[in-house]
């Protein structure tokens, strides 16, 4: 007989809550669904459980209706930028970065917001996906499934972005836990209703784990499907003017996350000919078509899709707080799990709450 694997993992609760939206100014379902949030209440909100901080990150860009003015704001909180010095002549954008590193961080440390969640538009065909650079954050992982059940309605994805934090180049990678809410299709300047519907219900189911998970609610473990990031395919250029001389084909527009195979259409050339996907492993495009990816030469990303087994999971009581640790130990920890969940099958119960209580009750 198998063994039965029952881990419960005992999590710090995941109080202080930052939603942004307006990191890209053009990406209207975040821009209005934040708006709307800062017209109704207070900027910050304390309820029972949980404090949601909500913010507009990039103010400049949304009256402008522009992804960014300067730079893209939301590849500048990379360690290196965001410890960079700032002179009269430094971007709007990195300026901003670093605010907002000051206002929902430092990164990586314990001051940090438990959770940044950022507010995103793609003009692709992707439905709903979470994007996060881990792919063993729990939290994450359990909000994921439990978007994915509550939204039956819309195909509800999790994309790995597999990085260290330091190189971690966008707004979430600045809370202890953190991901963009991705939702298309939807034209960049054009918001449309069934698209911030299911932003606002996404966000809203967002919050009603965090504090289901808050108040001392289990969340049983069991698998969930992970698209990694494995590369970005590139549209064909002409060798002199570095113009693109194709567009994607009919038959891959729109069909984000269905399986892409050897030779496979992937582009039709402006002269009418096919071109076929030359990989040999078959993998799952996504971000087809992306409009704002015309400037970073990117047509399409390729991802690989693995089963992710994710531990039952609660929220620490009293008494049993930890001693604050580095984002850093927390991830090599995260990783031993994940390692010894692969390993092992017997019944086990990991307690995070035993090493010292010397810094109990800083996030309440
Ligand atoms: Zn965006």
């Amino acid at each position: 007989m198998e063994p039965t694997i029952l881990y419960i993992v005992v999590l710090p609760t995941v109080f202080r809550v930052a939603l942004c939206g307006g990191t890209h100014g053009n990406e209207l379902s975040g821009v209005y669904l934040v708006r709307e949030r800062l017209k109704r209440k207070r900027k910050v909100e304390e309820e029972d459980h949980i404090y949601v901080v909500t913010v507009m990150s990039n103010p400049r860009a949304v009256q402008q209706c522009r992804r960014y003015t300067e730079t893209d704001l939301n590849r500048c909180f990379t360690h290196a930028t965001l410890s960079g010095p700032v002179t009269d002549k430094t971007p709007y954008e990195i300026v901003r970065s670093q605010e907002l590193n000051t206002l929902l961080g430092p990164k990586g440390s314990p001051e940090a917001m438990d959770l940044v969640c950022d507010l995103h538009n793609t003009t692709a065909n992707m439905g709903l996906c979470l994007i996060a650079y881990s792919d063993c954050d729990w939290i994450s992982l359990h909000i994921y499934r439990y978007l994915q059940r509550q939204m039956s309605d819309i195909p509800v994805r999790f994309i790995h972005f597999d990085l260290p934090l330091n190189e971690a180049y966008s707004l979430d990678s600045v809370g202890k836990h953190g991901f963009a809410i991705e939702i298309g299709p939807q034209a960049h300047g054009v918001v449309r209703s069934n698209i911030l519907s299911t932003m606002q219900e996404g966000v809203q189911h967002m919050l009603e784990w965090i504090h289901l998970f808050n108040s001392g609610t289990q969340f049983e473990g069991g698998k969930v499907d992970v698209y990694t990031m494995v590369k970005n395919v590139d549209y064909p250029r002409d060798f002199e003017t570095r113009g693109i001389t194709a567009a994607i084909h009919p038959q891959l527009q729109d069909r984000d996350f269905c399986l892409l195979r050897p030779n496979d259409p992937v582009f039709q050339t402006f002269s009418g000919e096919t071109l076929k996907y030359k990989g040999t492993e078959p993998l799952y495009p996504f971000f087809i078509n992306e409009c704002a990816y015309y400037e970073k030469g990117i047509a399409l990303s390729l991802a690989r899709q693995r089963s992710v087994g994710i531990p039952s999971i609660r929220s620490e009581r009293e008494g049993e707080q930890r001693k604050r640790k580095s984002s850093a130990e927390e991830m090599e920890e995260e990783e031993e799990i994940k390692g010894e969940m692969e390993e092992e099958g017997y019944q086990k119960l990991i307690e995070y709450g035993e090493e010292s209580d010397s810094l109990n009750g800083q996030y309440n």
